[in-house]
Parts: C-alpha cells; sequence; structure tokens
C-alpha cells in the first residue's frame, strides 16, 4: 500500500473500496450477525483474497458453506491442515478465541468506518499483514 494508499481520496475526503461488492455484503452480514456465510455464486479463489483484505480466514466461514467453499481449493494439504483446525474449533477453548478474534474484527471495522482519522488505511494495513502471518505461520 505505501504512500499511495489507494483507499484514500484526497479530493472526496473519504475512503473508496475498490472490492467485491458481493463478498462486501458477506462481510457485512458477518458484521451483524457473527456468522460468515458464503455466497454460492462467486468462486472460493475470490471470497478468500476478500477475506484476507478484511482481516478475516476462510476458518470464519460457517459449517454449512464450507463445502461449496472447500471446493475451489486447489491443494489438498492446505485442505488438510485446515480441517486439522475447523476440528480443533469444538472445543470450547477455541471457540473462545474464536469470539475473541470476532470481537477483535469488529473493533477494527468500526475504528475503519466510524473513526475520523487519515490513520485508519494504516491500520487496515497492519490487519492485513496480522492475517498473513498467522496464515503462513499456520500452514508452514
Ligand atoms: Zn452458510
Amino acid at each position: 500500500m505505501g504512500e499511495a494508499d489507494s483507499t484514500w481520496d484526497r479530493q472526496r475526503k473519504e475512503f473508496f473500496f475498490d472490492r467485491h461488492p458481493g463478498v462486501f455484503q458477506m462481510v457485512m452480514h458477518y458484521y451483524r450477525t457473527e456468522e460468515l456465510h458464503t455466497d454460492q455464486n462467486f468462486c472460493g479463489n475470490i471470497i478468500q483474497g476478500e477475506l484476507i483484505f478484511w482481516g478475516l480466514t476462510e476458518l470464519d466461514i460457517e459449517p454449512c458453506c464450507w463445502g461449496h467453499y472447500s471446493k475451489y481449493k486447489e491443494h489438498k494439504e492446505t485442505l488438510a491442515a485446515l480441517d486439522d483446525n475447523f476440528t480443533q474449533q469444538n472445543d470450547e477453548e477455541a471457540w473462545q478465541e474464536k469470539l475473541t478474534g470476532f470481537k477483535r474484527f469488529k473493533h477494527r471495522v468500526w475504528q475503519f468506518m466510524e473513526e475520523p482519522s487519515m490513520s485508519r488505511g494504516a491500520k487496515v494495513s497492519d490487519t492485513i499483514g496480522d492475517v498473513m502471518g498467522v496464515q503462513s505461520s499456520s500452514v508452514g
């Protein structure tokens, strides 16, 4: 992102997101209900990229939508690793972590949308960095 934070429009003084509108609806639904469901009209690869942008991971996707989404996964090894993580979500401690993760996510979206500060772009960049870091460490 760097200097040219492309989400900040200087002239209109507002943030502009050139992101997938359908996936944005999924994210907003998650923001309201804490349940992430995927629209089956969209390729899972698009969804995955958008989720990363918004500071989410595919592990946030509800089980009912996981089958559709996972069809797009290319690497069986990755899928197996995710499967393990998914199973662990059943234990209560992991569930608590998930809730904590959601609160963090919600707080970030709130900051992003409500806080009248130009530092928001930087915060979102940090979020993306966190997600990437988590992903690479858990898969590798
Ligand atoms: Zn669903």
